[in-house]
């Protein structure tokens, strides 16, 4: 059995889900210790509770020690069985997390599936449903599979009662190089309320137009109808031929408005300076599916602790060389083969 400190490297949930999804894969039981070791609050949240749950139901799994709180637990894999799946974090965790839990099994399933996930969609520290449906889905559907997602109802935190739907038509995931973004296409920012004050959103917008050198017409302000509860995201979007960027801003009490708007501005900033293909969340997020397709290349800005562990774990559970080299272009490249 594979056995993983959770305290290694980057010490998250991350480590959890990447874990689940490649056991499945792989049909390798594992034991992770340690979970959450680096968090304030150690051990598994609901959100990571629920994720367990969902690669259980798809993967006929059997999982022993799994509750809120737990710092080990043992997970021991079954077949994949694809199907009509419904999932509900019950608090306002990131819905997206739990699909980037279960999407990688049911690539390899021998039929499509439906999943239905209830919880947050739009949450810190996480991906938001629109950088799954713009930023990461186009990237796998180039691999072959054929996955869509659908946001039914934006969920933010504290309220949560959000909803993604995702449909998901397995194929033999193919190697790809994703080293050029190609030429801009279309840039965006949204500033999306829920049941807040519009002046919020117009200062996030000024501040980001202040460090962006965007036309007016790209600003937006999006007023949810009939929201669920309250929230705000700034979504900064940078459309290239080959790849979509998207950089997130949450309001948040205490911080203003200005910072939220000025700090995701000059992460994007970061990125559109950089010749990089893939941001750095979408680097942690491609290694898996490149990892089972076998080999692939990307360059990205500079390698974050959650993408070198993303990598520490595919390689305890696959015989996949990944190499992480400067590029000429002054990115980093990203290689992954055997
Ligand atoms: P914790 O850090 O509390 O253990 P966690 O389980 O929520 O918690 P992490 O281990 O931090 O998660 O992993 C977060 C995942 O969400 C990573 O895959 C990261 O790439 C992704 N992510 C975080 N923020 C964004 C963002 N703004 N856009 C896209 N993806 C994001």
């Amino acid at each position: 059995m594979i056995t993983i400190d959770g305290s290694e490297g980057e010490g998250g949930g991350q480590m959890v889900r990447n874990a689940l999804a490649l056991s499945l894969v792989t049909d390798q039981p594992f034991r992770i210790d340690n979970i959450r070791a680096n968090r304030s609050k150690s051990g598994l949240m609901r959100q990571h509770v629920t994720a367990i749950e969902a690669a259980c139901a798809i993967g006929s799994a059997v999982c022993e020690g799994v509750a809120v709180g737990a710092r080990s637990i043992v997970f021991k894999p079954g077949r994949i069985v694809a199907g009509d799946y419904r999932f509900a974090v019950g608090t306002a965790g990131s819905a997206g997390l739990v699909l980037q839990t279960i999407l990688p099994p049911l690539l390899l399933a021998d039929r499509p599936s439906r999943l239905t996930i209830e919880g947050g969609t739009h949450n810190t520290h996480a991906p938001p449903f629109d950088f799954i449906d713009r930023t990461y889905l186009p990237l796998l559907r180039r691999m072959g599979p054929l996955v869509t997602a659908r946001l039914v109802r934006h969920g933010f935190y504290p309220a949560g009662g959000g909803r993604i739907d995702i449909e998901i038509e397995p194929a033999p995931l193919m190697p790809v190089d994703l080293i050029e973004r190609g030429n801009p296409v279309d840039v965006g920012a949204t500033a999306v309320m829920a049941l807040l004050d519009d002046d919020i959103g117009m200062r996030e917008l000024a501040s980001a137009r202040a460090i962006l050198d965007w036309p007016e017409s790209a600003f937006r302000l999006e007023r949810l109808s009939n929201p669920v509860g309250p929230g705000n995201v700034l979504l900064l979007e940078a459309v290239f031929e080959h790849v979509t960027e998207i950089v997130t801003g949450f309001g948040q009490l205490g911080v203003p408005a200005q910072s939220i708007g000025s700090q995701a501005a000059t992460r994007m900033l970061g990125y559109l300076n950089s010749a990089a293909f893939a941001g750095p969340y979408l680097a942690d997020q491609l290694l898996l599916p490149m990892a089972m397709a076998g080999r692939g290349t990307f360059t990205t800005v500079s390698p974050t602790k959650h993408t070198q562990t993303a990598a520490d774990i595919i390689r305890r559970f696959l015989d996949a060389a990944i190499r992480f080299d400067r590029h000429p272009n002054g990115a980093f490249l990203v290689t992954i083969g055997t």
